[in-house]
Order: structure tokens, then sequence, then C-alpha cells
């Protein structure tokens, strides 16, 4: 018989055989589970308000243990209700040999909330943990993104550039082209005045052009410009600027190169165009040069190289004139 303290403490207890049969259940843990009367209960076995996974635990850890050591601490076992309820419990047990029968004395505290508790932290940490592969799974993607965003960049950065190139350069030749060649000029002619050093201006002209055109084709006349074209980017030094000036008109910029050095550079060009092979006859250029003078524009060096190339022209082609003796 239970005594009424126990029967109403402020936890279950229940008392088992060997065998696992249920000897006692006080009052607490009967209305836990849900059973009016201890006889539902007494003689069964404790299987009967055990879930499945707490009947493999019971066997396997449960009974061993108590056997081998005499006691079970804070065991957790999940009972089930009379309408079928997982009821989780905290469980401390000892083994006794009351009145020549071994029994096992069990005192059992819901663990309801704590249970709650746990259920509800390991939702937060499956939430926490879904929630950072998103993160990691956006973070990868953003990254990936950031990387085509930067390779689209550099294409872009290299298509710029090569139209850059192209839109400054003379599809024929390959050199640049009078625009681009404008702008260099006005470029070097700021420097070169600031820096107080020399600067000349090349314009070359191929001498009665529009024959060799009327004579052997204007695909023979554009093998000739494009032969120029090599002698000028062969001619050039470091700094220097070709460009095919309009037709059949190139200019060459040469930084650093006074009267003398510009006509010593023009007479090579002058004498390697008239040594070339390109047609069946020889091809002459007429040059003009003019050297930077303080106070220059583009427009005032270019028409002075101008004059100079008209001169050479008029004094009967293939030849260089420097603006200085144009008059000459
Ligand atoms: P000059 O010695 O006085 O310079 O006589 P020229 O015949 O060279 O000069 P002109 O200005 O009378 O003729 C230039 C010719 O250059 C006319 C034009 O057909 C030709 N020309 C201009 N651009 C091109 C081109 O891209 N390709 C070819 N094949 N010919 C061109
Ligand atoms: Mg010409
Ligand atoms: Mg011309």
């Amino acid at each position: 018989m239970i005594d009424e303290q126990l029967n109403y403490a402020p936890c279950g207890y229940l008392s088992l055989s060997d065998e696992g049969i249920i000897r006692t259940i006080n009052q607490t843990l009967l209305s836990l589970l849900g059973f009016d009367d201890q006889y539902e209960l007494k003689g069964k076995h404790v299987n009967t308000i055990l879930t499945v996974p707490s009947k493999s635990f019971y066997q396997l850890y449960f009974f061993p243990i108590i056997k081998l050591q005499e006691r079970v601490e804070e065991m957790y076992l999940t009972f089930k209700s009379k309408t079928n309820d997982d009821i989780p419990f905290l469980l401390n047990a000892i083994r006794k040999n009351r009145n020549g029968e071994i029994v096992n004395d069990c005192m059992l505290f819901q663990i309801k909330k704590r249970y709650e508790y746990e259920q509800s932290l390991l939702a937060v940490k499956k939430e926490t943990e879904a929630r950072n592969r998103v993160k990691r799974e956006q973070i990868a993607e953003l990254d990936l993104l950031r990387r085509e965003l930067e390779f689209k960049q550099k294409e872009l950065l290299e298509v710029n550039a090569q139209l850059e190139k192209l839109a400054a350069t003379d599809g024929l030749t390959g050199l640049k082209n009078r625009r681009s060649l404008q702008e260099d000029l006005a470029s070097n002619i700021a420097l070169f005045t600031k820096k107080s050093q020399s600067l000349s201006l090349l314009l070359l002209d191929l001498d009665h052009f529009k024959k060799i055109n009327d004579n052997y084709g204007h695909l023979t006349g554009d093998k000739v410009l494009q032969g120029l074209g090599i002698i000028l980017k062969e001619e050039l030094r470091e700094g220097d600027v070709a460009a095919r000036y309009g037709g059949e008109e190139f200019a060459l910029i040469l930084p650093y190169a006074d009267q003398a050095i510009a006509q010593k550079i023009a007479e090579r060009i002058r004498l390697r165009v008239e040594g070339a092979c390109w047609i069946n006859q020889p091809v002459t250029i007429s040059i003009g040069i003019a050297t930077l003078i303080t106070g220059d524009t583009v427009s005032s060096l270019q028409s002075r190289a101008d004059r100079a190339l008209y001169s050479s022209k008029k004094r009967g082609r293939n030849q260089v004139t420097h603006a200085n003796h144009y008059n000459d």
C-alpha cells in the first residue's frame, strides 16, 4: 500500500520488478499519464506506457545499468499517455530488495517545459542553420556575379580601348588618322613649348600619285600608300607620331628634333621611298618641315610645314624643304 505523501508527491513514482512489471504507481504519475485508477496499470508491463524508442532505451540502457550499478541517474525517457501523447520525463531510480523481492524504484520528473524549450531551441537552431545556408549560397552567388561583372567590365574596357584605337587609326595603313594627329600635335606643342625643347613636324606628299592610280589602278595605288606607311613605321623613334594626313599625304611629329635632325630624318625617308620597288617606276615624295617656334599653334606650325611642302613640289618634287628655307 502506497502512503499518502508519496501518492501525491510533486513527482511521479513507479516501482518495477526486474521483469518490467509495474508493481506500484503513484497518483501523480497516473494523473500525468491521464489514467484514473492505478489498477489500469498495476501488474502491466512498463512497455504499456513507454513510447517505441523508449521501450528500446529501457531495454538496452535502463535495465542493464540499474542491474549493474543499482541506480540510474538523470535518464531521459518518454512515456505515452492514455491518449497516446508523448510525455518526456527525467528519471532517477534505485534498485532495492524489499520484502524478499527485487524492485526498481523510479522517481519521474516531467520535463515538458524543458522539452518545449529544447524543441524550440532546436527549431531556432535549424532555422538559423537554414538561414545561414541560404546566406552562404547568396554570398557565393553574389561573389560569382561580382566576378562576372569584373570580367565584363574588363572586357568592356578592352573593347573601349580597341574602339578608341580604331577611331584613331587609318584603316588602310594602320597609322594614326588626321584627327588623332591633330590631338597629338596640340598636346606636343603645349608640352615642348613649356619645356623649351625642339619639335618638328614633317608633311609628306606622294608625287604625281594621281598618275600611279591612273596607270596601275587604285589597288596598286593603295599598295603604295601602305608601303609608305610601313617605311614611316620603321622610321619611328620612341615618342614620334606617324599619321596619314589625307589621301596621299602623311605627317610625322618628331619630338626633340631640331631643324637639322628633322632634315636628316626627312632626307633619309625621301631616299628610302625613292629606292623602294613597289611598282615598275620610281615613287617619290616631297616633304615640308616646320620646327616649333615661340607662340606656335597647331595651325601655324602646320601651315609653315604645308608651305615648305608646296615649295618642295614647286622646286621639282622629290625634295625636302624646311620652312626656314622655303623661299630659297
Ligand atoms: P602632286 O605631285 O602635285 O601631289 O600630284 P598628285 O597626283 O599626287 O596630287 P593630286 O592631289 O592631284 O592627286 C592625289 C591623288 O591621290 C588623287 C586621288 O585619287 C588619290 N588618292 C587619294 N586617296 C587615295 C586612296 O586612298 N587610295 C588611292 N589609291 N588613291 C588615293
Ligand atoms: Mg601628291
Ligand atoms: Mg596631295
